[in-house]
């Protein structure tokens, strides 16, 4: 029981140790095997592990008419949420930047770094990284820099840890509980509770506050850290939401962490902010072997509406195109890209702008499709354009998200077609964490160079033409940050941004426009990540973000591509405002506020 309780915390904080005493197999991730004693089952629970969604709360139970019996019921609840999880395995995305003092901007990224993994949510939560080979692993990645004696290991498993305020004991043997107050979420009246171990609990116990809605008296957030730690190593400080996507539970969804003080006179061995995104809770689980076994009978389309044989060239089309549905249908189902939707529509309205002021007309239709993760990053697959979430976020307007969707267009017109060898089904039997090494579609330089020059082409020719300032802009910005921002430019799929520090794409735009000046408060280069694109954690669909604009008052305000905390505004299942109808013209696409 003390080993177990020793993993969980080892694989929960950022430790801190001599250099000279770590080796790279020191920190244990938690174990599956010692934990099965250790599962409350609460007898009132729905018996729900085996429906493709939980089942909702009873709604029977009378109403608490004490705060202790609110204190009953979330703690209930909690393990409840516990339990219909557990056969699930979401994605997990952790992006992390490293900060220094700039006397003017603030604290400001100095190196970032990225994780992707699946978590699992049985008994131990634990995670598969889908970026192992290239990473060499999230556990043994070290970081140092901070100061000079000691080593800095951040364990990924750490950040996604407050999906639960205690995996294992969250009881009022260990813990304490006192009502705060009431204070709203959102649409959501929650109770607010401080939530403190008591002595006997033993270390990595949470420490903090939790919001409780005041219906089924789910925990919608949780906030604060985990007490006490072990010596030379800390807990980093949390803060934790969840949406109520399915009937009856909140969702763990957003994870926000930061560590790090900036007044003077402060001595930072660490300073960083981090944030976690969980999605794909719907996912089938991700394992080979389940895929192996699982006989496919794809549906059997017949959609030609001749009697006619193909043509060589239609033939090699149709292969293309399977190549290509292949491909989108795998990712998907891997977790990386959302369903089409919302998103693609926007992405169409402007794709459709280059195209008919090009007059292009392909045989086949372009459709584009939203990658969920981080990195920026385009890439193209047969005609589809795959853009990601974070791309999307930090393109401060319709001009410049024209120019990267310009690339990817010209690309399809000059026929690069990539990857028709996925038109053999055998291929896509992969398990989903090793995706990044069984799929990609990286253009030769030639190629690049040849899609780039296009791009400005068609980019000229297209209502974009007079706004292409705002293009060179963003691309100052990103070249200005691109040292510091490594791992947001390391592409895991499509062709970089860049190279070797240096942003390479849409080369012949990069001098357009007025140069950077930081010190402009109206000059917005770049976004920060987060501001556009939203990901419903259940069902990976993604949306646009529907925020009013908020004035920027000092140039701390700008954090171009910079990490933010996060404060989703919170509704209950089936309340939440449905997205209102589809722009039909770009000018409702986004466009910087
Ligand atoms: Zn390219």
């Amino acid at each position: 029981m003390r080993t177990w309780k020793w993993m969980f915390t080892a694989a929960l904080l950022v430790s801190v140790s001599a250099a000279a005493q770590q080796s790279s197999d020191s920190q244990p991730v938690a174990q599956p095997a010692a934990t099965a004693a250790a599962q409350p089952v609460q007898p009132s629970q729905p018996a729900s592990a085996t429906t493709a969604v939980p089942a909702p709360t009873p709604s029977a139970l009378p109403q608490p008419t004490t705060m202790d019996q609110v204190v009953d019921r979330f703690i209930d609840r909690e393990h409840g949420l516990m339990k219909a999880l557990a056969t699930r395995t979401p994605v997990v995305e952790t992006y992390l930047q490293n900060l220094s003092a700039d006397p003017q901007l603030g604290p400001v990224p100095s190196e970032d770094h990225y994780f992707l993994g699946r978590m699992d949510m049985g008994e131990t939560v634990d995670r598969k990284d889908y970026l192992k080979d290239q990473d060499k692993g999230m556990e043994t990645r070290l970081m140092g820099g901070f100061h000079k004696l000691f080593k800095v290991q951040y364990q990924p498993m750490g950040f996604s840890w407050m999906v639960y305020a205690d995996r294992s004991d969250f009881d009022r043997e260990h813990y304490e509980f006192h009502y705060i107050r009431r204070e709203f979420l959102g649409d959501i009246r929650c109770l607010v509770f401080d939530v403190t171990p008591k002595k006997t609990a033993g270390r990595g116990r949470f420490l903090g506050r939790v919001w409780v809605e005041d219906q089924d008296y789910n925990i919608v957030r949780l906030n604060g850290t985990y007490a006490p730690a072990p010596r030379n190593s800390y807990f980093f400080h949390m803060d934790s939401w969840r949406l109520n996507l399915i009937p009856g539970y909140w969702v763990p969804a957003y994870i926000y962490s930061e560590e790090g003080d900036f007044s003077a006179g402060v001595k930072n061995k660490l300073a960083f902010k981090a944030q976690t995104r969980i999605w794909g809770y719907d996912l089938k689980k991700g394992d080979k072997d389940d895929e192996l076994t699982q006989i496919r009978v794809d549906a059997v389309k017949d959609e030609s509406a001749t009697t006619q044989d193909a043509s060589p060239l239609q033939a090699e089309r149709e292969w293309q195109q399977q190549a290509e549905d292949n491909v989108i249908e795998r990712l998907t189902r891997a977790g990386l890209l959302a369903p089409e939707g919302d998103v693609d529509r926007i992405l169409m309205t402007v794709v459709n702008n280059l195209e008919v002021t090009n007059n292009i007309d392909l045989p086949r239709p372009v459709r584009t499709r939203v990658l969920l993760t981080a990195p920026l990053e385009t890439f193209s697959v047969g005609n589809t354009i795959v853009i990601s979430r974070g791309l999307i976020d930090v393109l401060p307007d319709e001009a410049s998200l024209a120019s990267v969707l310009s690339h990817e267009l010209a690309h399809i017109v000059l026929g690069h077609n990539l990857g028709s060898k996925y038109a053999f089904n055998d291929r896509m039997l992969f398990s989903d964490d090793s995706t990044y090494a069984n799929l990609g579609f990286k253009h030769i330089p030639e190629e690049e160079t040849a899609a780039d020059k296009k791009a400005v082409d068609l980019l000229k020719n297209s209502p974009y033409a007079q706004k292409l300032d705002n293009v060179g802009l963003f691309l100052k910005a990103l070249q200005a940050r691109s040292t510091q921002l490594n791992a947001l430019l390391t592409t895991h799929l499509g062709n970089s941004l860049g190279e070797n520090g240096s942003i390479t794409r849409l080369n012949a735009l990069s001098t357009q426009g007025p140069a950077l000046d930081n010190t402009k408060l109206d000059q917005v280069a770049a976004l920060p990540l987060g501001g556009r694109v939203k990901i419903n954690p259940w069902d990976d669909k993604a949306e646009m973000v529907k925020t009013a604009p908020v004035a920027i008052t000092s140039v701390r305000d700008k954090m171009p591509f910079e990490v933010t905390p996060f404060f989703p505004r919170l509704s209950r299942y089936g309340t939440a405002v449905a997205p209102t109808a589809a722009p039909t013209t770009a000018s409702n696409s986004p466009s910087g506020n």
